[in-house]
């Protein structure tokens, strides 16, 4: 509970006052008490800001505030019973109040339940012991054992012929697109729905991006639009150097279609399969399609080394260049010798033993996440208003993260406020990923639609991903279902 005594304030305390005392408690309430100490209302951030908004000042004090009664509880409530106050107000502090109205505590919901984050580490058995391998054997250094073991593993599991572990999926994308010689004054195509550590590394190389909608079945890369993008860009006779497809929140993008259309016109393919890892598209491992492939070991996604990520590709040279200019570029002689500009890229022996223990239950991981997709497509199906990520015939997604459409037509609740009210049940939500044709930072970049509207725009002003992490217990994804039942009701 709150120490009260930072966050009592009296009417006679300015604006600026009460901001100051906001901002040294580290509380995100204040207790407004009369001069007998009866608590009079509660003081957030939002109501002075709405003070000041309608033309008061900071040496105003808080007698202009409206009198709002405020929600409390007697002493003696159990944590479970403040909770379910909290709830029904939709407030995460609640004042708890003696019999004379003067407040001697506050409930904090962070405190009685903790938050439910979108996407957390989950450790399996083995991590530990392949980390303490490397102790043990002081394999501390990037390269050893477990980094050996962790690429010939991950290349086994998708059935690949080759792997690189390096220091991120960024850095991945980066030795791809190095690998392809793109280089300044190229274009380089890539998916615009997606995260922008997809895009980054076409700047890196002075490359200029072009982005691709997505279509409607996957939400991925629209087969039809990359077709007219390539064939625009031949007419004025500039073929593009390479095509990064993202498998966005574990599902493949159509990669048949794609993969005929590039090899038609000879364009090489990089699959930013990041979020993907343990997809599926026609029984093919996402990221095994191209020429090259990237997964990424982040801190969020299925599986996490806390930071890193893997090439992959069936040409053994190829993977074998991926090393070396990630080593600096070191050339095999007894002394260092460089030809070229490297990278320091590689991962390191600790971080890929938890590589080894995370992909032993990888499966585990996707069966996990597809169940909580499956929980919350069940428990809110009289939700007409609710469309859900598709997943097409023959594909098997990773359902990383679970990610749904708001309709608009059907509810007049948007993403935003869905967010925000899910926030005041501590239960964190998050937008889709803006589109990059849609960031300032790429504001110069042509952009190709799926049709002659902007799909991919349509889902950014639509959508949200949902808590989907592997470890949510039953109780969890019944309690996120409920509070979107709540919301969407009321
Ligand atoms: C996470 C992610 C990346 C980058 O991976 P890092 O390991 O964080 O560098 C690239 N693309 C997509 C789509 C991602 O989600």
């Amino acid at each position: 509970m709150q120490e009260l005594n930072n966050i009592l304030v009296t009417s006679q305390y300015t604006l600026k006052d009460a901001l100051v005392s906001l901002d040294k408690s580290g509380a995100s309430v204040l207790l407004l008490v009369d001069e007998e100490g009866v608590l009079q209302r509660t003081v957030t951030d939002g109501d002075i800001r709405r003070l000041l908004l309608t033309g008061f000042g900071m040496e105003d004090t808080l007698t202009q505030l409206p009198a709002k009664k405020p929600v409390s509880v007697e002493v003696g409530i159990s944590g479970p019973d403040a909770l379910a106050v909290m709830n029904k107000y939709e407030i995460s502090q609640l004042p708890v109040i003696d019999g004379d109205g003067r407040p001697v505590a506050l409930h904090l919901r962070s405190e009685i339940q903790p938050r439910i984050l979108l996407s957390i580490p989950h450790m399996g058995e083995l991590e530990q012991k392949y980390v303490e391998e490397a102790f043990r054997t002081n394999w501390i250094a990037p390269l050893g054992p477990n980094v050996d073991g962790f690429e010939k593993e991950i290349s086994e599991y998708v059935k690949t012929g080759h792997a690189a572990a390096v220091s991120s999926g960024t850095a991945a994308i980066h030795l791809a697109l190095r690998l392809l010689d793109v280089g300044y004054g190229d274009t380089v195509f890539c998916s615009s729905f997606t995260f922008v550590a997809s895009a980054n590394p076409v700047l890196y190389q002075g490359a200029r991006p072009v982005f691709i909608d997505s279509e409607p079945d996957t939400w991925n890369m629209s087969p039809q639009a990359l077709e007219r993008a390539i064939q625009e860009s031949l007419e004025t006779g500039q073929k593009p150097k390479a095509v990064i497809v993202v498998h966005l929140y574990g599902q493949s993008a159509k990669m048949s279609e794609i993969m005929t259309i590039c090899n038609r016109y000879d364009v090489p393919v990089v699959e930013d399969a990041a979020e993907s890892l343990g997809g599926l598209h026609q029984g093919q491992h996402t990221g095994t399609f191209g020429k090259f492939g990237v997964f990424s070991f982040n801190g969020n996604k299925i599986i996490t080394t806390s930071g890193g990520g893997m090439l992959i590709s069936n040409e053994r040279v190829m993977v074998e260049k991926a090393r070396y200019l990630s080593t600096q570029a070191r050339m095999p002689a007894p002394h260092y010798e460089h030809t070229e500009v490297g990278y320091n890229y590689r991962m390191s022996n600790v971080l890929a033993g938890i590589g080894r223990g995370q992909l032993a239950v990888l499966d585990e991981r996707v069966l996990a996440r597809r169940k909580v997709f499956e929980l919350y497509k069940n428990g809110l199906s009289d939700f007409e208003c609710l469309e859900w990520m598709p997943e097409p015939d023959g594909d098997f997604s990773n359902r990383w993260l679970t990610a749904v459409r708001l309709n608009p037509e059907k509810t007049r609740i948007k993403p935003v406020e869905m967010i925000s009210r899910l926030s005041n049940f501590n239960i964190e939500a998050r937008h889709l990923w803006k589109p990059m044709h849609l960031q300032p930072l790429f504001s110069e970049a042509q952009y190709f639609s799926h049709t002659d509207t902007d799909f991919c725009q349509d889902l950014f002003n639509s959508g949200l991903c949902l808590p989907s992490g592997s470890s949510m217990s039953n109780e969890q994804t019944s309690f996120v279902i409920d509070k979107i039942r709540y919301i969407l009701n009321n």
